[in-house]
């Protein structure tokens, strides 16, 4: 058996003709022969207009409520589709998250998937040609509905492949034609890529790529599968997510990735001595910030500077958590005007000289950099918001992409 899982989004789904145009994909792929579990999407806007209406309701609504309204949001679109399969005269299903059953810890929400017994979908697979899924949710052991985060559905696909065993193709159908070396609003001469790493591809969607959830890559490369990211409105083959090899090292960079999304907190003339590190990280921890890059200056006279990014949206609660952790220091400052700028590429795990080429680049462009921060296969600045479009269009011209 065959099988191939074909994930449509929100915007591939929108309404009855996008839903037909998803159908012809369907159906040729139910043609050349394989057996096709889709992975949907709730309808474009669905889940934001469910979330809203939650908090209409009220201040706080209760989370695991929540995750059994937002999934509704998935169940129209699979019984609309599983419907207009059965017009075409395919054998179709539907299949909710509940009753594969996709087993999910029970962080409402922003639930991880544990298990998924694939065994229902291959023996459904022996009845059906296409079984249609809901992406996004599953439940938990004791029967609670739960969700995955947004954009999970993304990651219900890739897990679906791997649980259906080696050798099941995953697409991931959107409506852009691949994965871009950078944004094309940004840059115009951004252009789709052919092939990306695993890791490339972790980089590039975690730092504001927004092309799938982060934890699908995880997933893929966890299980090997294969990911192919393409468009539901063109023939085009699309972006493949693979495992890296040796053409892919001899490319230094393939892509410059940007996050609009920092904010800057310094904390000035902090008391240097041990402990001092974890009496303002480990609060933030707890309280479930995440923090990015951290530079702590060189000491004079026991005394140094604290500066970290975390999401503008946790800027509040991160100084409100420092105010309560009366950190030993004289101030504190903090700035949200700030983007990043990350060159990616696993080419860099063996060539020397990309940060040289980085910045003097941006040196050349006139671009101060607040922050540097490095990993194996990036390195990320922090730069002005307004020196953003700039340094991206800089970048993408110095390592020729
Ligand atoms: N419908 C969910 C969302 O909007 C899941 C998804 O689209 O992948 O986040
Ligand atoms: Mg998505």
């Amino acid at each position: 058996m065959r099988i191939l899982v074909q994930k449509f989004g929100g915007s591939s789904v929108a309404d009855l003709e996008c839903m037909k145009k998803v159908r012809a994909k369907v159906l040729a792929a139910h043609e050349e022969g394989y057996k096709v579990v889709v992975v949907l999407s709730a309808r474009y806007g669905q889940t934001n207009s469910l979330l809203e209406r939650a908090y209409q309701w009220s201040d706080e609504p209760d989370l695991a409520e929540l995750d059994v309204l937002l999934t509704t949001g998935e169940q129209e679109s699979v019984a609309l589709f599983a419907m207009l399969l059965k017009d075409a005269g395919i054998k179709a299903r539907s299949f909710l998250g509940f009753q594969i059953p996709l087993i999910s810890d029970d962080a409402f929400g922003n639930a991880r998937i544990d298990e998924i017994d694939a065994a229902s979908l291959r023996k459904a697979l022996e009845t059906y040609d296409v079984l249609v899924v809901a992406g996004f949710q599953g439940r938990t052991r004791d029967m609670r509905l739960t969700t995955l985060g947004r954009g999970g559905s993304d990651t219900s696909a890739v897990a679906l492949a791997a649980a259906l065993g080696e050798g099941t193709l995953c697409d991931i159908y959107t409506d852009v034609d691949g994965v871009y070396t950078t944004d094309p609003r940004l840059c115009k001469d951004a252009h789709k890529v052919d092939r990306i790493s695993y890791d490339e591809m972790l980089e590039m969607a975690s730092m504001g790529a927004k092309v799938l959830q982060i934890r699908s890559v995880e997933i893929a490369e966890k299980y090997n599968v294969p990911v192919r990211v393409r468009s539901t409105f063109s023939n085009d083959p699309g972006t493949l997510l693979t495992k890296e090899d040796s053409m892919m090292e001899s490319v230094l960079v393939s892509g410059i990735a940007f996050d609009k999304d920092q904010a800057r907190v310094t904390l000035c003339d902090v008391r240097d001595r041990p402990g001092i590190a974890a009496s303002i990280f480990s609060p933030l921890g707890e309280a479930g910030i995440v923090v990015d890059m951290i530079i702590q200056t060189a000491s004079r006279d026991g005394v140094t500077d604290m500066a970290f990014t975390v999401s503008r949206k946790d800027l509040k609660r991160t100084l409100d958590t420092l105010g309560k952790a009366n950190v030993e220091c004289s101030h504190i400052e903090s700035a949200q005007n700030i983007s990043k700028v990350s060159v990616v590429g696993v080419g860099m795990r063996n060539h020397s000289g990309a940060a040289g080429r980085v910045f003097n680049a941006l040196y050349k462009a006139g671009v101060n950099l607040i922050m540097i921060s490095t990993s194996e296969v990036k390195i990320s600045c922090l730069v002005d918001d307004a020196d953003l479009e700039l340094a991206v269009n800089v970048l993408h011209k110095e390592f020729n992409l």
